[in-house]
């Protein structure tokens, strides 16, 4: 084992992110402490990185800011029946972040997102792999694709994002809704066409995945304190304090790993980093999982459903809502009515989850060094991919943390952007 320099290192957070450079960090012999308010072990651990729809989706370079998402925000936003909703009450908080977002909506921004989103998604897979020679994934991840359908009424950018997928060189299959229902029979025909990735995987389980990850953290020699942490203290370039509401702890180093919440973290540290949440649901009806095979995205609906062991999992939909808004009973709804619509059989469905996107107007997340001190490090904005994300980057921030040298060009991750 390397003799690295750093002492000690304290992470923020225990979502996907947080455990996979923990398990990193304890790999490279170095002392680290994870801390999260709920312990990742219970039942009551319930973050993005649990209620999520389990894709490993590396081929997924592009995101919310094409061109014509313009044309279709108003029409989205005032009807109930749509993939985007907005809480009226949040609407003036939401306006920084709105209007950069907008700025972004462009061509040339969403080729910028696209190519630095496939420099780490193009590695996801593969850092998974190496966690999973560690842990028994047999009931725990599935191997069979994953299909997006659409209806021909609604093609928006479809062609322009075929095109950057196939100049990127990511492998995706057309298919006529004959295709589609021939792989997936129970599944109503209410949708012209679609795509399958077939080397795409996805997670029977994530809770189940992050608990054996955070299992292999501890086994290792990691350390994990349950604690709220509510302010970060910069001593000098080489100390920080953690501070929950009754204890301190002293780090040489400081992972924020936070999700959507870490701007409460990054504020402290006067940086404007215009992160907000997408906020997502998901229900399962209980032992129906076996009507298909692998995830299903019907994306003119903006949700999809994936088979988990506790149950058929209905996730998706974008809400505009902030963190401390109660869930919406109209946005289960939207799903709960979305799911019955591709699988009629459907009946009662169970687990109402509301969880919180990390996101940053332009799609790309923030991996790299604060820029006040370098010893604070940002790793959070994975958007709708940080499941796909949590092992590379736990792979880049410890490496970060080690200050080894990489080929990879994090420059387009640094939270410089926005200043
Ligand atoms: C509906 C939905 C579907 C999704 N589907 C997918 C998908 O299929 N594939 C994909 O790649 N991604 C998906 N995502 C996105 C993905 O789940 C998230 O990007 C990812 O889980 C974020 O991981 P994280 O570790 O950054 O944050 P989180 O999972 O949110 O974890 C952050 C942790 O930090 C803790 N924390 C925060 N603040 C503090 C504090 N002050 N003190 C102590 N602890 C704190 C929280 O308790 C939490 O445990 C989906 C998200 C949603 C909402």
């Amino acid at each position: 084992m390397e003799n690295y320099k750093c002492k000690s290192v304290g992470i923020i957070g225990a979502g996907i992110q947080g455990v996979c450079i923990g398990l990193q960090l304890v790999k490279k012999g170095i002392p680290v402490t994870i801390f999260d308010r709920n312990d990742p072990l219970s039942f009551d651990f319930k973050p993005s990185s649990y209620g999520n729809a389990g894709h490993f989706s590396p081929y997924a370079v592009l995101q919310f800011n094409r061109p014509d998402i313009l044309y279709d925000v108003p029409k989205m936003l005032f009807s109930s029946y749509g993939p985007l909703a907005l809480k009226w009450n949040y609407v003036a908080k939401m306006i920084p972040w709105f209007l950069r977002y907008l700025k972004n909506c462009n061509k040339k921004s969403m080729l910028n997102t696209a190519k630095n989103m496939h420099q780490i998604l193009n590695l996801s897979n593969d850092a998974y792999e190496e966690i999973f020679k560690e842990i028994d994934t047999s009931k725990l991840v599935e191997k069979k694709g994953i299909i997006y359908v659409w209806t021909n009424k609604n093609l928006k950018s479809r062609k322009l994002e075929i095109k950057i997928r196939n100049d990127l060189g990511i492998e995706q299959k057309l298919l006529t809704q004959k295709e589609i229902l021939d792989l997936e029979p129970n599944l109503s025909p209410v949708f012209d066409a679609g795509v399958i990735y077939e080397k795409a995987m996805h997670a029977k389980d994530p809770h189940g995945i992050l608990k054996a990850i955070f299992r292999l953290f501890l086994n290792k020699g990691g350390n994990y304190i349950q604690e709220n942490i509510i302010r970060l203290k910069q001593i000098n370039n080489n100390q920080t304090i953690i501070k929950s509401e009754d204890q301190e702890y002293s780090f040489e180093k400081t992972v924020i790993a936070s999700g959507a919440f870490s701007k409460n973290l990054t504020d402290q540290l006067e940086e404007n980093i215009p992160l907000d949440t997408e906020r997502g649901y998901h229900v399962h009806f209980k032992d129906m999982e076996s009507l298909i095979s692998r995830p299903v995205i019907f994306l003119d609906r903006g949700f999809g459903m994936t088979p988990m062991n506790q149950g058929l999992r209905a996730v998706g939909t974008v809400e505009l809502g902030g963190l401390k808004n109660p869930p919406s009973k109209k946005r289960l709804d939207y799903l709960i009515r979305c799911a019955k619509e591709l699988l009629p059989q459907l009946k009662n469905h169970e687990d109402e989850w509301l969880g919180f996107r990390p996101t940053l107007p332009d799609f790309l997340p923030v991996i790299g060094p604060s820029l006040k001190n370098k010893n604070i490090i940002y790793a959070f904005g994975h958007h709708h991919l940080g499941w796909t994300l949590g092992a590379i980057t736990g792979k880049i921030i410890s490496g970060i943390v080690a200050e080894e040298k990489t080929n990879l060009d994090l420059s387009p991750y640094s939270s410089k952007r926005f200043n």
